[in-house]
């Protein structure tokens, strides 16, 4: 190893750690790597040999990993959020110095590192949540990042995160976040909104198969199509992907052969809670987390098909699927979801938006959607349109209101109609189309009837109302007058 010192450290070399490592270094800035398991630390060697002679140096001790570092000392650390961390942040911090940074780019949930930021703070030492986004193919070669906290700490690595991260028509897929754990909480967020996007494309697919009656084939065929126009982004290249791969075991694709069981690691759980918490109506996003814990009641599911007759609902398909026009179906689904698209959307940035005001974060929306069109699991033309609505007004009350977005919603209001009434008639569900769409409806109407409810608790529990023609609150003694 050379005695010349790293310009950053990472620790912590699984998917996501090993492949940000070869990143930066193959941008051109030195790094030290260190990992618990040093065998990781190995492999890590091999690949930034393989991969060209990467700048990167292995170390087998926090402290030998921490003395190779530049002053001040920037750390990432990518192991498993949670405990992990604290005992990464313990077995390195011993050998930091004040004005050193530590950065956590895992999901962390905000909190803890917003605790960590304190904890540290009595060394000196400066500290950064970072969110990374795009898996293992970004992290390797250009994810999106979300840093927030220090804002020295993030001058420090300024120029490694611009190089690093994806780069787009209008800059690099990173900007300072915010302070606290901002970054933490945009990744989170990010995560709901990626939530909300599979359902949606989920529930396309069912319609088309299930009420159209659609082959893989034409699906691939399809999702491509759709990926040449307003709905392109990565999951619906993915997508098209998927239809086409099949399966090595046996005929056809292997799509048709994986357990409809939805895996999550509790970055949805949190978006859709942090939701509640704010008082932010999220339904589109909470119907995807929904629907992943309904999924994984396959046995209940199989034993409620039989008792609730999911045979006669077939039939119910076979009949709705009898008088369908394909095409019209086809352009309708796509059109369903990109206007159920916009109204997760909606729900994202307005929970971010909350969130900002309850912490003072002054977060930029415009330029979170930004810094999303690459990199990250929901880049997305799609997200330019974001982009730009906040820029045209920064205090957009909802992106539903945007002119741009308002008109684009309405025209596809007809088709969005049909596709959510389709399988309602057919009984499938589409539970975030459903959601978005009563979304759209509960927040375009200038009344609606919550006055029965304000009569029905002021009926019984005097919790009072108010009245739409003269000011002040009111009590009733309902019963009385009856
Ligand atoms: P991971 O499976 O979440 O974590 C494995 C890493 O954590 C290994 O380096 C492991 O070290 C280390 N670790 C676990 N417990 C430890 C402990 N008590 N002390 C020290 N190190 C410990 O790895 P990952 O999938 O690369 O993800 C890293 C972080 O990025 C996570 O927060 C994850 O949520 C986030 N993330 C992942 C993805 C993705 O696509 N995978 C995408 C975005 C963000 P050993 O080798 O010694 O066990």
């Amino acid at each position: 190893a050379s005695t010349a010192l790293s310009r950053i450290g990472l620790a912590g070399l699984a998917v996501m750690g090993q492949n940000l490592a070869l990143n930066i270094a193959e941008k051109g800035f030195p790094i030290s790597v260190y990992n618990r398991t040093t065998s990781k630390v190995d492999e890590t060697l091999e690949r930034a040999k393989e991969e060209g002679n990467l700048p990167l140096t292995g170390h087998y001790s926090p402290r030998d990993f921490v003395l190779s570092l530049q002053r001040p000392r920037s750390v990432i650390i990518l192991v498993k959020a949670g405990s992990p961390v604290d005992q990464t942040i313990g077995a390195l911090s011993q050998f930091m110095d004040p004005g050193d940074c530590i950065i956590d780019g895992g999901n962390e949930w905000y909190e803890n590192t917003e605790r960590r930021m304190r904890e540290v703070a009595d060394k000196g030492i400066l500290y950064l949540g970072m969110g990374v986004s795009g898996g293992e193919e970004g992290a390797r070669h250009g994810p999106s990042l979300m840093p927030g906290g220090s804002y020295q700490a993030y001058s420090n690595i300024e120029d490694i995160v611009k190089k690093v991260a994806a780069q787009v028509e209008d800059g690099h897929c990173v900007t300072y976040i915010g302070e606290g754990g901002s970054g933490n909480f945009v990744k989170m967020v990010h995560n709901g909104i990626e939530y909300g996007d599979m359902q949606l494309i989920s529930e396309a697919y069912d319609v088309l198969k299930v009420v159209g009656g659609l082959s893989n084939a034409e699906l691939a065929n399809i999702f491509s199509d759709w990926n040449k126009g307003e709905l392109e982004s990565f999951l619906i290249e993915i997508t098209a992907d998927i239809f086409k791969v099949k399966d090595e075991c046996g005929e056809g694709q292997l799509v048709d052969k994986i357990l409809d069981k939805t895996g999550m690691k509790g970055t949805g759980k949190w978006t859709v809670q942090q939701a509640a918490e704010l008082m932010v109506a999220a339904p589109t996003i909470a119907a995807s987390l929904d629907c992943r814990y309904l999924s994984g009641l396959k046995e209940e599911r199989e034993a409620a098909s039989e008792v609730l007759k999911e045979a006669g609902m077939r039939e119910d398909a076979g009949t709705v699927r009898n008088g369908i026009d394909k095409k019209r179906l086809i352009d309708d689904v796509r059109q369903a979801l990109y206007a159920s698209k916009i109204c997760s959307y909606a729900q994202g940035m307005n929970l971010l938006r909350a969130k900002s005001v309850e912490k003072g974060w002054n977060l930029n929306l415009g330029e979170l959607a930004r810094i999303w069109k690459g990199g990250c699991i929901i880049r997305a033309v799609f997200l330019d349109r974001i982009k730009k609505a906040y820029q045209r007004n920064p205090h957009l009350a909802n992106l539903l209101v945007d002119p741009e977005f308002a008109r684009e919603i309405v025209q596809r209001q007809a088709a969005w109609r049909r596709v959510v009434g389709l399988a309602i008639a057919a009984g499938i569900s589409t539970p975030g189309m459903s959601a978005s769409l009563s979304y759209f409806d509960t927040y375009r109407r200038a009344r609606l009837p919550a006055n029965l409810v304000q009569a029905q608790r002021d009926l019984f529990g005097a919790h009072t109302y108010e009245r739409i023609d003269r000011p002040g609150s009111y009590h009733t003694e309902w019963t009385k007058l009856s």
